[in-house]
């Protein structure tokens, strides 16, 4: 065995024991706080909703750890177990352009991978979101979602991949830096597009029409200097119970989203409170920021698939007998995580001080007590739990625990 290969297996097992690990101890903290709502939400949640928010976070973290077996399997399967040297043999019988050969190499490990993970899907959302009450899909509209996820992805992705493709065989030693230049337009324009074209396929947008409302949260963001192209109500109630409010698009083009599911939870202070929470993200300069981390990461990323694609042991490692632009591509995009897992906690712990600070913005320009009791609220509607172990939280949560956001805000109420 090489050595690249034995340090990618330890790496593999490392992660997935240590995720099997905080998952065990998420479980075990989540069981042995079941029997008490937490004082400071003792009064807003009864013990009955405490309780289902504990079945359904067990039930969503079996089905996690489900995943995190099945995708080891999977990616020991791809990799050195010969799955993906095997597919790319067959895809080569074909006689297809090297070119075209490799875009459909790509296409064929997506779709499998994705035929694999159905299962745990069907199961997420037939099993557990209907055992909870909160599933409103049916089988035939989850049908049409994931063909319909197809088909955009089909149309958005095989342009991209064959552009990738084409630069990584003809443009020289520095390919990945045109590559990441066609990577960050397509995401600019993806962004640009998405509330217009792609958002619509799959939901029904219609303007916000409650005058009321319509005139505070007008008043919230001319008061907080911010332009939109519009507030719409998204019918997330056709495939789920759960509920959110989010912004889209960028530049002129950006739109106020929120789920109709969250209107109907929340009163008119509460969405007030939680609209000036998505608003600090702006005026905090968070969105840039992580527009910014990201553009980073994927240069850092392209060129280090620049390199390894250079390297005959980066194949051979990982049980892939020819060097191809193709190959080198979807090897990258299995390993990638198996080494990113360990810097996940790094950019949940940026994100959460977003969160801080975003609470800290919506706690000046409305009074904190209407973000608490939106929250509070959101919490109980979504069943989520309120004792997440402190580690599992730190590791994975973009969003602080529910208490000590809680308690962040409720140092805010002025006196
Ligand atoms: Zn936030």
């Amino acid at each position: 065995m090489s050595t690249f290969t034995t340090l990618f297996l330890i790496t593999v097992f490392a992660g997935l024991g240590l995720q099997l690990w905080l998952a065990a101890r998420q479980a075990v903290h989540i069981r042995s706080h079941a029997a008490a709502v937490p004082a400071a939400f003792a009064d807003r949640i009864s013990l009955q909703q405490h309780q289902k928010a504990a079945d359904y976070s067990l039930a969503r973290l079996a089905l996690e750890r489900w995943d995190l077996v099945l995708g080891t399997l999977v990616l020991l399967g791809w990799t050195v177990a010969g799955g993906l040297n095997w597919l790319d043999i067959t895809v080569s019988t074909l006689g297809l352009s090297p070119l075209w050969g490799g875009v459909a190499l790509i296409l064929a490990t997506v779709l499998i991978g994705g035929l694999i993970d159905l299962p745990l899907s069907i199961w997420g959302t037939f099993g557990i979101e209907t055992k909870f009450g909160f599933n409103r899909n049916t089988p035939l509209r989850f049908i049409k979602d994931k063909l319909l996820g197809v088909a955009v992805a089909l149309v958005l992705g095989v342009p991209l991949l064959a552009v990738i493709l084409w630069l990584m065989a003809s443009a020289g030693d520095y390919w990945w830096l045109w590559a990441w230049l066609v990577w960050m337009g397509f995401s600019l324009l993806l962004t640009w597009a998405y509330p217009i074209w792609i958002a619509p396929l799959f939901n029904r947008f219609k303007p916000l029409q409650d005058a009321s409302l319509r005139s505070r949260l007008e008043a919230l963001l001319q008061r907080c200097g911010f332009k939109s192209n519009g507030m719409f109500i998204m019918d997330g109630s056709r495939r789920s119970a759960h509920g959110n409010a989010y912004f889209t698009g960028f530049g002129a083009n950006k739109r106020i989203v929120f789920f109709d599911t969250l209107l109907d939870g929340l009163d008119g202070d509460e969405v007030e409170a939680v609209l000036a929470h998505e608003l600090g993200h702006f005026k905090r300069r968070h969105v840039i920021k992580m527009l910014g981390v990201s553009a980073l990461m994927s240069l850092f990323g392209l060129a280090l698939l620049g390199w390894l694609s250079q390297q005959p042991w980066f194949y051979s490692g990982l049980g892939v007998e020819r060097m191809t632009p193709a190959l080198a591509l979807a090897l990258f995009m299995f390993v990638l995580p198996v080494f990113t897992v360990f810097v996940s906690p790094l950019m949940a712990r940026f994100s959460r001080r977003h969160e801080f600070e975003a609470d800290d913005f919506a706690a000046e320009q409305t009074d904190p007590r209407h973000l608490i009791s939106g929250l509070v609220k959101m919490y109980r509607d979504n069943a989520s739990t309120l004792t997440p172990d402190p580690l599992y939280s730190a590791f994975y949560h973009s969003h602080p625990p529910a208490p000590v956001r809680i308690a962040h805000l409720s140092s805010k109420i002025p006196a």
